[in-house]
């Protein structure tokens, strides 16, 4: 198989584990007679310095000429205070919206290797294996009217969490389908008890349950939510949740693997005639400036994505299982970076993507 996958180092770390992710790509497809064909593009902080803006129109090209997109990180301190429109995080969101991706898979598993890495007691996180379904386009962070008006005391900010019947069933049946091909258990969570909104997004999710009769569903409020998922998070397969309650559950969902280093996530779109889905690939952290250009950034969230790519942009699922298992195979050697490993000597980015393509 050919694969075109555009490669965005991006900022800060970003262009330290994107280096390893490709090392990874290129070993996994050697191995399984795969081509790849990489291009590289700016965005961001870096394509702000070089262009003028966050998201260049040749980005925008490659993004949909490209099989599948592979993100590094974006964002800059001495962007902090520049205007939203000026800021390398616009262009995060205009690539989501040029590529059409409306569901954010983050998919969370504690390591055997990591168990003492996270704050957790181990009895808890053991076992855990589940992938948060975020709906990434609607919600209260897109609605309108939003703004702030009046002064003083009467001073007065409006958000609106806004859903469409078909926003929500595109996300849904994603999530069933992705569930149908795990462990067949589906969790949608919502604010049904108070939210108008919410009520509509349990609605749909129940009328799309009717075409997945072999997956389980079930229904949690967002605040007992929020309690599941550290007092049993192995209950979870697959949940499902509008925007900003997905925003809030992932991160939460983050403390479970140990490091914010380790997170992979992709970014689905609409499927292709072929029957893979759009996706754009890229690890949970952010461009960690405190670390960048030391070596020392954990690189396994970015090769992480890299395995969720083939699994759903190329539906190559040997080579993604592949890729895993020799993450955990360089988790097991103790082979791993600083974030990981509070005492003794700890392994570089390059060090770890080593391994990893050496397990493969
Ligand atoms: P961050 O994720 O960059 O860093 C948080 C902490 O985690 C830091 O201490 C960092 O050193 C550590 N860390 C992050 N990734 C790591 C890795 N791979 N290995 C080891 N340690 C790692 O979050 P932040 O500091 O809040 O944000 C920094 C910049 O990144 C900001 O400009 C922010 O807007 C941007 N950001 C971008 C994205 C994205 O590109 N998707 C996501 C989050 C934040």
């Amino acid at each position: 198989m050919n694969l075109n996958v555009l490669i965005l180092p991006g900022d800060g770390i970003g262009p330290e584990v994107t280096r390893e992710a490709v090392r990874v790509l290129n070993r996994v497809a050697d191995k399984f007679g795969h081509t790849v064909k990489t291009r590289e593009a700016l965005l961001g902080g870096i394509a702000i310095h070089k262009t003028g803006g966050p998201f260049p129109a040749e980005t925008e090209t490659l993004c949909l000429e490209c099989d599948a997109t592979l993100m590094g990180a974006v964002g800059l301190p001495e962007f902090d205070d520049a205007p939203p429109e000026k800021r390398p995080e616009k262009g995060l969101l205009g690539i989501r919206k040029a590529m059409g991706v409306f569901a954010n898979l983050r998919p969370v598993r504690a390591y055997e290797a990591l168990i003492e890495s996270s704050p957790l007691k181990n009895a808890l996180v053991e076992g855990t294996d589940m992938i948060i379904v975020r709906e990434l386009t609607g919600g209260i962070y897109y609605g309108t009217p939003r703004g702030v008006s009046g002064e003083g005391a009467g001073e007065r900010a409006v958000n609106t969490m806004t859903y469409t019947r078909a926003e929500i069933e595109r996300v849904a049946r994603m999530a069933f389908e992705l569930a149908r091909n795990r462990r067949k258990k589906l969790t949608s969570v919502d604010k049904s008890n108070v939210i108008e909104n919410s009520q509509l997004w349990r609605r749909v999710v129940v009328e799309v349950a009717r075409d997945f009769p072999d997956v389980t569903l079930d229904h949690l409020l967002v605040d007992n939510a929020a309690m599941q998922l550290v007092l049993n998070p192995r209950r979870f397969d697959v949940m499902v949740t509008e925007n900003m309650f997905g925003d809030i559950l992932s991160d939460e969902g983050a403390v479970l693997a140990g490091s914010i280093g380790m997170l992979p996530s992709a970014s689905i779109g609409a499927r292709r005639p072929s029957g893979v889905w759009v996706g754009l690939y890229e690890p949970v952290h952010g461009s960690a400036p405190d670390i960048a250009g030391q070596n020392k950034a954990n690189p396994l969230g970015a090769i992480g994505s890299v395995a969720a790519m083939l699994e759903y942009s190329f539906n190559l699922k040997e080579e993604a299982a592949a890729v895993n298992r020799a993450m955990e195979t360089v988790l097991n050697s103790g082979r791993v970076t600083a974030d990981l490993k509070p005492k003794g000597v700890p392994a570089t980015t390059g060090q770890v993507g080593q391994g990893v393509c050496e397990a493969i």
